[in-house]
């Protein structure tokens, strides 16, 4: 007779029904989340919808009113009894650097190693400070290095003594848009050659987009919605997560024959599938635009109201003929001015729809 078989890969994080309320404010509010072996999970909401507080908790840095979470198979907190951080297998970045100043990066990498022979942890802070960039930098001060070449240290200390899950709390965000890309790429390679699953918060849906395997969107202590970044950006669950993830235009849906369509012309959507008062989720680059010639019958003409420059493109905002107003990113061989006239073509006929 054999015992019960222990689960071979237990998920590195299981939270269930997370509750942390701080005096009358409810910060989270019943949150249930997995994380696979290896995943890169990026938390995103706007501020203050409670990121920082449910990463706190994973750490152990504050305890759940209610729920449970779990860590490679471990309870760590129960809702009555919190297992203190450093008991907690878990890594931690924070956006302000936390290396100890008196000590050099490779020290400070080295720190978690103190019980491994001497050996044994040169070769792995060697491996670690090579594999963020910053092997020459070894036996300086954090003082000495820059911000970017700081962070990258506090993310190889945090891997080093190998954790089943490490935390990041805006990490790169005091960081300079170029090289905050350049760290990103990094980190994620480090992740993956280590295999280190990790959940990293971020207000940038853009970040977020870019670099999640998975994204859990959270808005007032809930997650709203979870899924990998094509998922969540094509499929919304409503408008704040089709807003939050980037820029989105709402056109109602009406059933015409039987068919639904739009004010840009129908859709290839089944007319059951259209919930009464839906609208279709419009991103600027399923949006084309050309110039009007002559007059225009078959076509939709909208004025342009606003516009702004991006740089690889103008964005333009145009008024249809309803009143509503869609916003397109056409290529930048077109140049429209404000009350100027375009035909207005919605080439995504398979749209989200979303509550309106
Ligand atoms: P985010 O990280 O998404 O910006 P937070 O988790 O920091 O959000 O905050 C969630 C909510 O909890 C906010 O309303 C915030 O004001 C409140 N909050 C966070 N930490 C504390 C605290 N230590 N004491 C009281 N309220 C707090």
């Amino acid at each position: 007779m054999s015992g019960p078989e222990p689960a071979p890969h237990p998920a590195p994080l299981r939270v269930r029904g997370a509750t942390k309320s701080y005096g009358g404010t409810l910060a989270v509010d019943g949150v249930d989340l997995d994380l696979d072996p290896g995943e890169l999970l990026v938390l995103v909401g706007p501020s203050g919808c409670g990121k920082s507080t449910l990463l706190r908790t994973i750490a152990g840095l504050s305890a759940l009113d209610a729920g449970t979470i779990e860590v490679a198979g471990a309870a760590v907190d129960d809702g009555r009894r919190a297992t203190p951080p450093e008991q907690r297998p878990v890594g931690m970045v924070f956006q302000d650097h936390t290396l100890f100043p008196h000590l050099t990066l490779a020290d400070n990498v080295g720190f978690g190693l103190r019980r491994r022979s001497a050996t044994d942890r040169r070769r792995r802070v060697e491996d670690l400070l090579e594999l963020v960039g910053i092997g020459h930098l070894a036996r300086r001060y954090p003082h000495e290095v820059s911000g970017g070449e700081r962070q990258r240290a506090s993310v190889a200390r945090a891997v080093a003594p190998r954790p089943a899950l490490l935390l990041l709390d805006e990490p790169f965000a005091a960081l300079d848009p170029n090289l905050r890309e350049q760290v990103r790429a990094e980190l994620v390679s480090l992740l993956r050659v280590t295999a280190t699953p990790a959940v990293f918060v971020s207000h940038d849906q853009a970040e977020a987009l870019a670099l999640g395997d998975r994204l859990a969107v959270m808005r007032a202590g809930r997650l709203v919605q979870v899924g990998a970044g094509p998922e969540v950006y094509d499929r919304p669950v409503d408008r704040f997560v089709a807003r939050f993830l980037g820029d989105a235009s709402f056109l109602p849906v009406a059933i015409d024959g039987g068919r639904p369509r739009t004010e840009l012309g129908p859709l290839d959507l089944d007319g059951g599938e259209v919930a009464a008062g839906a609208v279709a989720v419009v991103r600027p680059a399923d949006v084309t635009l050309a110039p009007v010639v002559g007059e225009a019958v078959d076509e939709v003409v909208g004025e342009v109201v606003d516009r702004s420059y991006q740089g690889p493109t103008w964005t333009y905002d145009l008024r249809l003929p309803s009143g509503s107003v869609v916003r397109a990113t056409p290529p930048r061989t077109l140049v429209l001015e404000r009350g100027d006239r375009a035909a207005v073509v919605l080439r995504d006929r398979r749209p989200a729809l979303v509550a309106g």
